[in-house]
């Protein structure tokens, strides 16, 4: 069974709208597909649909990765199994895609000042659902030539060190697990390895996601070495966390697609072990 834990659809930021992502994870041989958009699950009504249409063998796990703020760093938080129609995950995620939308209008002030015109209408080009991403910025910035690459459009303008990087109002970690447990889900600590934080900050911040009740985090993902799957598989163990896997698959490209993850190691409890789908 092929499990992809991870992934987005042009209702955040990724680029294929959710039929074209369900139709290339069925095409990949994907057996359970999360569809984990940035704070919205407005994507997942119309994956259901294509499946049941098109009768793809491919079941749908619900899911959302909502971001937050712990010490100034921003954390992702991955839900599965969610309620979708749960009042109190919709309203958090209305109050995200409210707080996106004034991080976006003050993005493009900032950015407007350092003679990046009507950044906001480039970026909305991009957004194809409610939700603006720095992604989407990303986007205009290498279309209009402002920089080469994405990579450089983050370094230059958006990430922390950037022009016009301006700090978000997500909500606290506490406040995510809950409202996950509130809809009946599970709480995942998406890609533990990429935020850059030393290994007593990592042991910190795994600490912390334990006693908030956290329920596991991912130790499989795309682009990763063996010695960072070994690394996360053990402190999985060690804070008594199930272990997930996903891609985060965001669109079509050479080295990342669906399911192109390794298996988990044998020393850690997947999450699905228990999962009736
Ligand atoms: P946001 O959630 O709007 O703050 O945007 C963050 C998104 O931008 C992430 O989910 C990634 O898809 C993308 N991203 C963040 N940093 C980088 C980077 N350095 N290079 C490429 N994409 C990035
Ligand atoms: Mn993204
Ligand atoms: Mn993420
Ligand atoms: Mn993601």
């Amino acid at each position: 069974m092929i499990y992809d834990l991870h992934s987005h659809t042009t209702a955040s930021d990724g680029v294929l709208t959710p039929t074209a992502l369900v139709n290339h994870a069925a095409e990949r041989g994907i057996n359970y597909l999360a569809i984990t958009d940035h704070d919205t699950i407005k994507g997942v009504a119309e994956a259901e649909s294509a499946i049941q249409n098109s009768n793809l063998p491919l079941k749908l796990v619900t899911g959302v990765e909502i971001s937050t703020l712990w010490n100034s760093y921003e954390i992702h938080i991955v839900g599965l199994q969610i309620d979708l129609e749960n009042f109190d995950l919709n309203k958090l995620l209305l109050q995200h895609e409210d707080n996106r939308l004034n991080r976006a209008y003050a993005i493009s002030e900032k950015l407007a000042r350092v003679s990046v015109a009507d950044a906001y209408q480039g970026a909305k080009q991009y957004a194809q659902g409610d939700i603006v991403s720095r992604a989407h910025f990303a986007r205009f910035l290498v279309e209009q030539g402002y920089v080469k690459d994405i990579k450089r459009a983050f370094k230059k303008y958006l990430a922390k060190s950037g022009y016009a990087y301006v700090a978000p109002k997500w909500c606290t970690i506490a406040e995510a697990i809950n409202v996950i447990h509130a809809a009946g889900g599970q709480a995942v600590l998406a890609h533990p390895s990429r935020y850059d934080m030393t290994a007593t900050k990592l042991n910190l911040l795994l600490t912390e996601f334990k006693e908030l009740g956290g329920d596991a985090m991912e130790v499989s993902q795309s682009r990763q070495t063996m010695d960072d799957l070994r690394n996360l598989a053990k402190l999985a163990t060690k804070y008594q966390l199930l272990a997930s896997q996903g891609s985060d698959f965001h669109g079509l490209n050479s080295y990342l697609d669906l399911g192109k993850t390794t298996p988990l190691p044998d020393s850690v409890q997947p999450i699905w072990h228990n999962w009736t789908l």
